[in-house]
């Protein structure tokens, strides 16, 4: 006799996202989350008193408008803050290149670089505007076989669209529409957030997209803050979906998925413990879910050959900061142009190198990052006159080649701080305390395969009806019974609520119609 209908494995946001919706359906869930704390990656940690730090996920925006309005979000306490600007990036020669939500302040930006460049800039813009009005409802049903998917678009669309994001590198496609190197570069490195590639690999125009779907109220490609830390979006999460009647249960694991009569009908957690029930939808990744959760031999070979080669590296790191003062950059005409991302990326060849290093596991020489200083925004994150700042760093592979990431802190604090004295003199002196979060933390902390943030790289041979593997991308898995809800699953990773609102819906359509099929 199942104890509730479905046991959700992982508190992470797209787990309370699928046990919202479930519960709100009238199911009766369960979520087990191993951490003393719900929201997975997208979490709000005070690792010195009264810095409130967003160790892993830091800037919110994709998180889909639908899920915040049918769980309430809102009002169980999400609070988005646009940033405006969204980006400064300073360059080594001191200008900089600000991206204000006017578009004709960027465009002037933009033609302080290359005149050329800003007059194509709003074509870019309507480019993808296009583009994202297919691609974004797709994101928010079970993937269509990819020939189906291009057919939404206009005759003669879907030829280009195939070219420009599934096959060609970030600085192709970019080489096409700019010239300025001061701009591609920091374009280009939305193309590999998260991606263990370069802007010249193949199939990172499409990573670019990804990244690109960003909507906060009137306003798309855009990113933001949660106030009080990206945890509030999955503490908003866990307080609807208590609301809506499910359990979301800390500091309980998941060892192993009970399979009776080749059907999933339960789990038992790391105390021992079994709980029963009608389904299982887990949102940690494919390969665990399907290799290690599940008793040998339950998944037959091909398949699980198929997992085995999904590719989820680690590509990132984060250097998480408390300081005494906001820096000063060189290039900033004052501390309101921070108020956004500030992006080290001058160049696409930068980027490339800092990937040639990691290649062949090394930590990058000249990183580059994405950082955010909440704090200016959002006072409620440090403690008066104090700030924080968010480092996302990158590249750093799963493995070094030489020595551990354990080791490894020193010199990626050392690394981290003398890339950014370059550009704002004086920043190492205000750092009070600091913290880096490794591939390996990502991946020990989280169980994030590889430390790879987004349960297995979203290029173009691993999205859509292509994840996690093909033949097995609508959440159901060769189990009956058995969901995947994470990012693992279509459309992948970020903050964006997707997997989880469709594979409750799969889920609820099973519960309401067993077909044996799953
Ligand atoms: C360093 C970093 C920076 C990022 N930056 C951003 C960003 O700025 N913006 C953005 O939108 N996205 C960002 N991302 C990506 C985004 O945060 C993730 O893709 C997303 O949060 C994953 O959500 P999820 O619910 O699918 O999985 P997870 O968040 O990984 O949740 C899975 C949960 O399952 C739990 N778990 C694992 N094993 C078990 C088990 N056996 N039993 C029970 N529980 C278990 C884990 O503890 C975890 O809480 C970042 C990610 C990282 C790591």
């Amino acid at each position: 006799m199942a104890e509730c209908d479905v046991v959700v494995i992982g508190g992470g946001h797209n787990g309370l996202v699928t046990a919202g919706y479930l519960a709100k359906a009238g199911a009766r869930v369960v979520v087990l989350e191993r951490r003393p704390i719900v929201g997975g990656a997208c979490v709000t940690e005070e690792p010195w008193p009264g810095f409130r730090i967003n160790t892993f996920a830091y800037a919110s925006g994709l998180l889909r408008p639908k899920i915040v309005d049918e769980l309430e979000l809102v009002r169980f306490g999400y609070d988005p803050i646009l940033c405006d600007p969204q980006g400064f990036v300073p360059e080594p020669d001191g200008r900089s290149l600000t991206f204000w939500l006017d578009e004709q302040k960027e465009q002037r930006e933009i033609a302080k670089f290359s005149k050329k460049d800003a007059e194509a800039y709003p074509r870019y813009i309507r480019y993808w505007d296009d583009v994202l009005d297919v691609i974004e409802p797709a994101m928010m049903a079970p993937p269509m076989p990819l020939d189906q998917f291009f057919q939404k678009f206009a005759p003669g669309q879907a030829e280009r669209l195939l070219r420009d994001l599934f096959l060609r590198s970030a600085r192709d496609f970019l080489d096409d529409w700019f010239e300025s190197p001061e701009l591609k570069g920091v374009l280009a490195q939305s193309a590999s957030i998260g991606t263990f590639a370069g802007p010249y690999t193949p199939g990172t125009a499409y990573v670019l997209g990804h990244h690109n779907i960003g909507r906060l109220g009137e306003h798309r490609r855009v990113w933001g803050h949660s106030r009080g830390g990206m945890g509030t979006i999955t503490q908003a999460m866990a307080r609807a979906a208590t609301h809506f009647g499910a359990s979301v249960r800390t500091g309980v694991g998941v060892r192993s998925i009970l399979v009776e009569g080749g059907r999933a009908v339960g789990v038992e957690t790391t105390d021992g413990t079994t709980l029963r029930a009608r389904a299982v939808a887990s949102s940690i990744d494919a390969r665990q879910t399907l290799l290690d959760l599940l008793p040998t031999g339950t998944v037959e070979p091909s398949i699980e050959r198929r997992l085995t080669r999904i590719r989820a590296e680690g590509a990132c790191l984060k250097f998480n900061a408390a300081l005494d003062g906001i820096p000063k950059f060189t290039a900033a005409p004052g501390p309101e142009v921070l108020a956004g991302a500030v992006g080290i990326a001058p160049s696409m060849e930068y980027l490339e190198h800092a990937f040639d290093d990691a290649k062949f596991g090394d930590f990058s020489r000249e990183p580059s990052m994405d950082i955010y200083f909440q704090s200016l925004v959002d006072p409620s994150v440090a403690p008066p006159g104090k700030h924080t700042m968010t480092c996302f760093v990158q590249y750093a592979p799963t493995r070094l080649r030489a020595g551990s990431w354990d080791d490894a802190r020193e010199m990626v604090a050392e690394r981290v701080l003398s890339t950014l004295e370059e550009y704002a003199p004086g920043i190492r002196k205000l750092v009070r305390h600091w913290q880096v979060i490794t591939p390996k933390d990502i991946e020990t902390i989280l169980g994030m395969p590889g430390g790879n943030i987004d349960q297995g790289d979203i290029t173009p041979d691993q999205i859509f009806s292509l994840r996690p593997i093909p033949g097995w991308s609508n959440y159901r898995t060769p189990v009956p019974g058995l969901y995947l809800c994470g990012s693992a699953a279509h459309p992948g990773g970020g903050v964006i609520g997707a997997p989880g609102h469709n594979a409750a819906g799969v889920v609820i359509q099973d519960l309401r119609e067993p077909t044996g099929a799953s």
